[in-house]
């Protein structure tokens, strides 16, 4: 028998206004190209309607990356949608914004020449942070090779709270993970942690800014004196990569006497994520390296069938350009004081919150916005019975908000949290809302009296 699905007429629906009587029972292809096409306006309706069940970016909380921006913002990117990043001299235009974003950032992060600043920009901190990694691993190569040491068995140090991103770094490279255990009253990786862990096979340490668990800061600052003092012992120079896939675009405009950056020698390369605190939408990332020296030659690719001669770094090749013209409109946009009065408002908001739910007195603070990523964790009190951070997620998502819940890191499985993360364009009136929608949650649970669940249902940690 022929398949009995109603057809779309092309010729008749062609040139037309979409009817809307044609679309009844018309299904999307799914996992196999349709033998004919439809047209443009009919699948811009199935996909829009398809769509309609995802979430509501507004109230994700669950997110680190950015679903906000000025509409003139989102004017110029859609300007800038066909312009391919590599094509650098057909886009001579959008390469200097990159060129002008890397410097602003190189001065940001206090690099002992930005004018002479190396890095590039990437689809996010992920791509930046194969980068960062991958030169550590080729430096710590050159120095056993010189010195006629076995240089088959690097290792990377780091925190068991460390981002997905970096176990992956250590399997695409066959690198072994170093991971540094946290502790339930110790969430970070501590500086005595990683140097205890750092040997001979160590091409560098990460230092988060800004776990992606609890939004709390690593002691960069203790990091490089703990390395400082490896080095006097036993002659080891371990460089340091930080992560500051949220932190990097937080901490210079709400801690700026804070230690973290390329002020400290032994910090080589940092990442972010303009699309997390840089403000733009998915994806654009950077990685820049201290200084020319840092990235090897060898490590940079010079393209000439465009047209000129065009240095390269990264994985990727074709990329959109959009993204950089978006972070460089923020950067003009909000300058120096923008960042700050948009950081201070992120930490205010984010401090509200914490505190307010701190006060209803059935949830303890793991971590507190003050000082650290607009993040915090919370776990729920012993004294509370009849309900968990689970279920308090699946109640919230009931009203549309997206707050996850997960188990901690190794060493710390049992311990279960919610955490919040804040991003520009929620409001103190969301907050307010979202504050009567967990009273209400608790009242209910309170109220329903349902034998206590599992605390500890087969959830898996949450990255972002
Ligand atoms: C989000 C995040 C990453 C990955 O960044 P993407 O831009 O999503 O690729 C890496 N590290 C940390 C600490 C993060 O928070």
């Amino acid at each position: 028998m022929e398949n009995s699905k109603p057809k779309l007429d092309l010729e008749t629906n062609l040139g037309h206004r979409l009817d809307q009587r044609k679309m009844k029972g018309l299904e999307l292809p799914r996992y196999e190209l349709s033998k004919a096409g439809i047209q443009g306006d009919l699948a811009y309706r199935l996909i829009h309607d398809h769509l309609m069940l995802d979430g509501n970016a507004m109230l994700n909380l669950a997110t680190f990356v950015g679903t906000w921006m000025e509409p003139e913002a989102l004017n110029l990117m859609r300007e800038c949608v066909d312009k391919n990043m590599i094509d650098k001299d057909e886009y001579p235009q959008t390469a200097e914004l990159e060129n002008r974003c890397i410097r602003m950032l190189a001065r940001l992060w206090h690099a002992p020449d930005p004018d002479q600043a190396i890095g590039t920009s990437t689809t996010g901190s992920s791509e930046a942070c194969m980068l960062g990694g991958m030169v550590l691993r080729w430096h710590w190569r050159q120095r056993r090779k010189k010195q006629g040491l076995d240089d088959t068995q690097p290792n990377l140090v780091m925190g068991t709270n460390t981002q997905i991103c970096w176990d992956k770094f250590c399997a695409y490279f066959d690198v072994e993970p170093r991971m540094v255990p946290i502790s339930k009253n110790h969430l970070q990786m501590t500086a005595e942690g990683a140097i205890a862990a750092c040997d001979e096979n160590t091409i560098g340490v990460v230092g988060v800014l800004g776990s992606t668990f609890d939004g709390s800061y690593e002691p960069i600052k203790a990091i490089q004196e703990g390395l400082d003092l490896v080095q006097q012992e036993k002659g080891l120079d371990i460089p340091i990569h930080v992560d500051g896939a949220s932190g990097a675009f937080v901490a210079p405009f709400n801690s700026p006497s804070l230690l973290w950056d390329f002020q400290l020698p032994r910090v080589k390369s940092i990442n972010t994520s303009g699309h997390k605190y840089g403000g733009v939408v998915p994806g654009v990332g950077w990685v820049l390296w201290r200084e020319q020296a840092d990235l090897p030659e060898e490590l940079r690719f010079n393209v000439n069938y465009l047209g000129g001669q065009m240095p390269t770094i990264g994985m990727n090749f074709s990329r959109p350009g959009a993204q950089i013209v978006g972070q460089y409109f923020n950067f003009i946009h909000l300058g120096h004081e923008g960042y700050c009065q948009r950081m201070a408002s992120l930490e205010s908001t984010a401090s509200y919150i914490a505190d307010s739910i701190e006060a209803m007195g059935t949830m303890k603070l793991l971590s507190h916005p003050k000082g650290q990523l607009p993040v915090f964790a919370v776990a729920v009190s012993e004294t509370v019975t009849k309900w968990t951070v689970f279920q308090m997620s699946d109640r919230l998502r009931m009203r549309g908000w997206q707050v996850p819940a997960y188990t901690m890191p190794a060493n710390c499985e049992d311990l279960a949290v919610l955490r919040f993360v804040i991003r520009a364009g929620f409001t103190r009136d969301m907050a307010d809302l979202l504050l009567q929608d967990i009273r209400n949650a608790i009242e209910w649970f309170e109220k329903l009296n349902l034998p206590m669940p599992d605390p500890n249902p087969e959830h898996k940690p949450f990255h972002h």
